[in-house]
């Protein structure tokens, strides 16, 4: 995934107004799948630059990752980009679990530390402690392959093509606010450049409710030495329990604006209504401001965040998408 390629203009010739990406998470059980491939192909439509899938969070397994993962990579032409996390792993694990996914021809990354397990209070990380680390091992294990991919020439019976392997992306977490265990203020971005400096090529925020958080954030960075693009992750909030649950996972402070909003307003429509107007608000102002791209947290249902892109003015509206692929 190069964050700096041109999109590719699918079906239809969506093109965004800047370069969008979502995020997804795997089903956590073996219900079928069929909503969620729908979800991928109503996402991969609007030409996004890459679709990410979760991994481990919320106790899904990482074997459920990569199935989401190789649909993505089988059945659209958007680059799947896998998360993994240093949780529990010891480096040969790592290194096995990696080359799963390059076996499966994932070439992108976001690298992270993990969370350890709302139960339990032993130590969860093995022999790698931070998410640089991990960036190194990524980088290392697709180092160790051979540097040449040999594929078969149609009609040419014992011929193969070789070609050079495409290197990996691997993208890490920023966290504008400050991470919640951070001790110091600055510690993010010096945590930032490290990650910088293991390899990593892009870095994907926490989300955060303020545009000038993320300016901030992006200067301080900059100051310190990050040149890597810092995509601005954004998650819209439809209701006052999925806005207690985010707060309790990010540590953001809460914002009482939306929270009031969202209490007051009786009905699940209304609640919607409110959540993509503050996400596509918060994106006009990003956008204005020369944020690199706009990354979504989309909860594994495409509606909400089409939505919020076609008010934000990065989309053209459904009526126009549907017009321009006929
Ligand atoms: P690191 O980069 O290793 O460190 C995180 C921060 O902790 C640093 O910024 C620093 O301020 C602080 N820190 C580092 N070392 C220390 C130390 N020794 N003492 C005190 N503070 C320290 N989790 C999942 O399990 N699965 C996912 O798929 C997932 N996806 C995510 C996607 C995004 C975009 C983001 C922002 C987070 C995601 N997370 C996910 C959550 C993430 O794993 C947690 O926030 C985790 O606590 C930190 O991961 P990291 O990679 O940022 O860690």
């Amino acid at each position: 995934m190069s964050f700096d390629a041109p999109p590719f203009a699918p079906a239809g010739g969506v093109v965004p107004r800047v370069p969008i990406s979502f995020e997804l998470y795997p089903p956590r059980t073996s219900a079928p799948a069929e909503a969620l491939h729908e979800t991928i192909q109503q996402l991969a439509a609007v030409a996004p630059r890459f679709i990410s899938v979760t991994y481990g969070a919320g106790g899904s397994v990482g074997g459920r990752s990569l199935d989401v993962l190789r649909y993505i990579r089988a059945h659209t032409a958007v680059e799947p980009l896998a998360h993994l996390t240093c949780v529990g792993n010891t480096y040969a694990g790592a290194s096995r679990l990696i080359r799963e996914f390059l076996d499966a021809g994932i070439l992108s990354f976001l690298a992270l530390r993990g969370d350890p397990p709302l139960d339990e209070s032993e130590p969860f990380l093995g022999d790698l402690e931070s998410s640089a680390q991990l960036v190194q091992l990524i980088d290392r294990a697709q180092a160790e392959r051979a540097p040449y991919e040999e594929r078969p020439i149609p009609g040419v019976p014992g011929a193969v093509q070789v070609t050079p392997r495409k290197r990996v992306s691997i993208a890490v977490a920023a966290y504008p606010n400050g991470h919640p265990r951070s001790t110091y203020r600055h510690q993010d971005v010096e945590a930032l450049l490290a990650k910088q400096a293991a390899g990593a090529t892009l870095a994907i925020t926490q989300l955060f409710f303020h545009p000038d958080d993320y300016f901030a954030f992006v200067e301080r960075a900059r100051r310190a030495g990050v040149t890597i693009p810092i995509l601005p992750g954004i998650m819209p909030i439809t209701s006052p329990a999925r806005l207690r649950r985010v707060l309790e996972l990010s540590g953001e402070e809460l914002p009482a604006e939306l929270s009031i909003a969202l209490e007051v307003e009786p009905t699940v429509e209304g609640r919607t209504e409110i959540g993509i107007a503050r996400a596509a608000a918060l994106i006009r102002e990003l956008v204005d401001g020369g944020a690199p791209g706009i990354h979504l947290y989309a909860f594994n249902q495409h509606r909400t965040v089409l939505a919020v892109l076609e008010d934000a003015g990065i989309l053209p509206s459904t009526a126009d998408r549907v017009r321009g692929a006929h």
